[in-house]
């Protein structure tokens, strides 16, 4: 089985090393891809353009991200490839860990209190318990299900949404948009998790931000394209939201000139909330290539992404 490894973002000399002690693949790196009609499957992580459509039998892509906007963007892509997002316990436990650890700050008032020590204040302020804190959880897939369930787990009264109805022991669920307002309108801590697609795309704008209870925080680190970055300074500006703790951006790096840099109320992290580690994302792979080998169907495996929803 040829399997083409083609990565522009990802460390991809550690990636061939880890593959090639895989048996049963010829695997090929990207620009030495040899023969294209004889490459099977593709392994990538932000393809180039055009990569991925001249492959000519290729039966199904394993992405080694869990979001896939960096594979369809590519609009001469067959639609009806298999593409497979990368779904490993590494990948949720990082971002299960980055997310419970900034909103449990914002729960303790951290944010306030770096501010006041910025200003030489001594004011005392009580955080309420966490089983008097409403937190808020944007998607309820892998990733923003674990840390709706951890937060649980820590005591906090957790809300989430997705798009289809859904059920989460110890998560008040909510879905579509009246769901969305209902969430809005009562959690302190919003953690964002949805995938970029267009229904995604400016969702946190000035019209959910005012939603949000005043002195409201965010976590984004879903996409960047999530949030209309005007309106969420604006409200940041005017104090209506509190903290925002930002790991994704419309353009990666972020230009040096973007106000969130130097914004007092505004944690800025890399793109790094969750990365894929080879140490826990190569057995995922190795399983999926096992079981394409032994002749079962992209369709069935785990992480198979909706191309129509976009996720
Ligand atoms: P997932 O399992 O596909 O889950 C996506 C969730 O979003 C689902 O619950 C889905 O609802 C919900 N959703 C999608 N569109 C929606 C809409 N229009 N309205 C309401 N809910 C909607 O994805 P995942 O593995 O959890 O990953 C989520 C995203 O995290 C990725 O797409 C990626 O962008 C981002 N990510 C970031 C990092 C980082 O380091 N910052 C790392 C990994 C991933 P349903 O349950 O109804 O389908």
């Amino acid at each position: 089985m040829a399997v083409l490894l083609c990565s522009t973002s990802e460390s991809v000399d550690d990636w061939a090393e880890a593959l090639r002690s895989l048996s049963g693949i010829d695997l090929r790196v990207w620009p030495d891809a040899g023969d294209l009609t004889e490459i099977d499957y593709a392994i990538v992580a932000h393809p180039p353009l055009g990569v991925l459509p001249s492959l000519p039998n290729l039966k199904a892509v394993q992405s080694l991200w869990a979001g896939i906007e960096h594979i369809t963007c590519d609009k001469d892509l067959d639609p009806t490839v298999p593409i497979l997002r990368m779904i490993d316990p590494g990948l949720t436990g990082g971002m299960t860990e980055y997310v419970t650890m900034h909103a449990q700050r914002y729960h303790m008032l951290a944010h306030e209190f770096d501010l006041q020590q910025q200003q030489g204040n001594w004011q005392p302020r009580t955080p309420p318990l966490a089983s008097e804190r409403k937190v808020g959880v944007l998607g309820l897939g892998v990733l923003g299900s674990d840390a709706a369930k951890r937060m649980a787990d820590l005591g906090f009264q957790v809300h989430g949404w997705s798009r289809r109805p859904k059920t989460l022991d110890g998560v008040t669920c909510h879905h579509g948009d009246d769901g969305l307002f209902d969430l809005l309108e009562q959690v302190e801590i919003l953690i964002c998790l949805l995938p970029r697609t267009p229904e995604t795309e400016n969702l946190i704008d000035s019209t959910t931000l005012n939603a949000m209870p005043e002195g409201a925080c965010i976590i984004n680190a879903g996409r960047g394209e999530l949030i209309v970055d005007e309106d969420l300074i604006a409200a940041l500006d005017s104090g209506h939201i509190a903290g925002a703790t930002l790991d994704v951006f419309r353009e990666e790096p972020l230009p040096a000139d973007h106000p969130y840099w130097t914004h007092p109320r505004v944690t800025v992290t890399p793109h790094i909330a969750s990365v894929t580690r080879i140490s826990t994302a190569l057995p995922v792979v190795e399983q999926n290539l096992k079981r394409l080998m032994s002749g079962e169907k992209a369709e069935d495996l785990p992480g198979l992404v909706d191309r129509k929803a976009g996720y």
